[in-house]
Parts: C-alpha cells; structure tokens; sequence
C-alpha cells in the first residue's frame, strides 16, 4: 500500500502551503483535490462541466466523482502522497483507510474569524494559478502575477457568499474527521496562526521519524 499525509484544515489555514513543502521535503506526490477540480473546470471536461456549478456555490463534490480523480492522478511508482483538501467527509476518510497506508494527518487549526479574513485576502493568477495574498504575501506588483506577469483575481469560490458556505460545509462534513483520526492516533493538530516556516519545522520534526 502507498504511503500516505493528509493536511486538514479550514479554509485558508496554510494546508495547501504546507502540504506542498511536505511533498517537496518527502519527494512524495502532492495531491490537492480543489486544484484538480479547477482544472477540470478550466478545460471544460465533462467532469469540469459537472461540478462547475457546485464549486461555485461552496459546495462539496460527490465521494465518487472524489475517488475517481485521486485514482487517475496517481503517478505510476510514487512512493507516498500528501494529500490536502482530502478527505472531507466520512466515506472519504474510509475510503483512505482501504486504500492507503496512512502514516499521520495534521491538522491546522485556526479560528473561523481568522479563516474569512485571510480567504478574503486571497488572489490567484488568471495565467498560471499561483497564489498570493493582499497582505501576507502580495505580489511584487500590485494585480499582476510575479511568476508569469498574467492578471490577478479572486476566485469565485472565494465570494463572500461562498466563502461562509464553504466554512459551513467544513463544519458539517469535515471537522468531525478530527475525532475519527484522533482515536485511530493519527492526528497532530497544530496551531495554524504560526510562520508558515515555523510550521514547516513543526511538521518536519514529526513526520522524520516516521518515514
Ligand atoms: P479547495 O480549493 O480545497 O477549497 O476546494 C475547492 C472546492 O472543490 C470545494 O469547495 C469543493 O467544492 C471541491 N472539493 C475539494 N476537495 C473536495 C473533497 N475532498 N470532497 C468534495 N469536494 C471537494
């Protein structure tokens, strides 16, 4: 069975940052199931035009449309995954167990309040999809990306309106996730209003001794 993290978090609490240092620092494959998604919006497959209307209201996609994507983005040899934005509900997290060896999940804890304000900072690139933050991490010029110079805007999940449905569906379908790991010993929660390379040591002196 293929190694597996999983970070878990609410919106805008440095899962994505994270569990993309972690791949990097482990060599394992980096999967982010929001960005898969996205891109199947982009080009406008038949999965993108399914889920297109569901992503932008805040909501969650099925299980099975879930497990179809993590199965075809799986490279061939990869020793591990990290896994961010997966899973969110109970079948997910069974469906993890099955499948996985599962060495630890963290989970970044941040407040609601603190959760709204850092997504309402948030922007991406229309060109290439890096992210930047107005105050914590702006681009160098302001509305254009420092990568690829493409314009920058705000995603349309990150609407205010979408924005608090999606902190709802956090807490009706994925908080609840923090207890089901905690009793199986695989949970690490960690306070998410840290550095991001404070946290970055925090998780690697964890997981080193795991791997
Ligand atoms: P994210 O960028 O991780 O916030 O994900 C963006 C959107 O993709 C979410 O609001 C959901 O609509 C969908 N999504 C991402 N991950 C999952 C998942 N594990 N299960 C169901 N829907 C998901």
């Amino acid at each position: 069975m293929i190694d597996a993290i999983v970070f878990m978090g609410i919106q805008g609490s440095g899962k994505g940052t994270q569990a993309k240092l972690l791949a990097e620092h482990t060599g394992y494959q980096h999967i982010n199931i929001g960005d898969l998604l996205r891109e199947q919006v982009s080009l406008e497959t038949e999965i993108g035009l399914e889920v297109q209307a569901v992503i932008s209201r805040g909501e969650l996609v099925s299980d099975d449309l879930v497990f179809k994507l993590v199965e075809v983005s799986l490279s061939k040899g990869c020793s591990g995954i990290v896994f961010d934005g997966f899973p969110r509900t109970l079948a997910q997290a069974e469906y993890l167990g099955k499948h996985y060896h599962l060495i630890r999940v963290y989970y970044l804890d941040l407040p609601e309040s603190e959760a709204m304000a850092r997504m309402q900072g948030r922007r991406v690139c229309s060109g290439c999809g890096q992210n930047y933050h107005l105050q914590n991490h702006p681009p160098r010029i302001a509305g254009q990306c420092d990568a690829c110079g493409g314009s920058l805007i705000v995603r349309e999940d990150d609407a205010e309106a979408a924005i608090a449905r999606r902190i709802k569906a956090f807490y009706a379908e994925t908080y609840g996730l923090k207890n089901y790991f905690e009793r199986l010993g695989l949970l690490r929660s960690i306070p998410a209003d840290l550095a991001i390379d404070k946290l970055e040591q925090i998780i690697r002196a964890d997981i080193t001794t795991d791997l």
